[in-house]
């Protein structure tokens, strides 16, 4: 089980980096809500001491899916069927929602967004 929550600290700790590149990246364009110009973000499978692969989503895609805050964003492939569910699958990234046991430990969202 430890390996698991570390596993799931590491998303956690992408997912607020993700946060600050969405905002930076709604500063640098104003017009993101209208275009479907696609940002890098990070992979947030939580792979090891951390993934660098990158994800490329529009901010209305990220914006859609920080609305729950289970829900993490990883490159296709990088999905860990053993810790979540596939939600969404596209050929640029993979939404996933985590199973119930492990939220405890990804419950800080920095929105609190609603889940449990
Ligand atoms: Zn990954």
């Amino acid at each position: 089980m430890e390996r698991v929550a570390r596993q799931a600290r590491n998303e956690a700790l992408h997912r607020e980096v993700n946060e600050r590149l969405a905002q930076m990246d709604k500063r640098a364009d104003a017009s993101w809500a209208t275009d479907g110009e696609t940002f890098e973000f990070l992979c947030e499978c939580g792979a090891g001491d951390g993934c660098d692969a990158r994800v490329r989503m529009t901010l209305a895609q990220y914006e859609h899916l920080r609305q729950q805050d289970d829900r993490f964003a990883v490159a296709p492939g990088h999905e860990n069927l053993r810790l979540e569910r596939v939600v969404t699958r596209t050929s640029a990234y993979v939404v996933v929602d985590k199973i119930a046991e492990l939220e405890p430990y990804v419950a800080d969202d920095p929105r609190g967004a609603p889940s449990h």
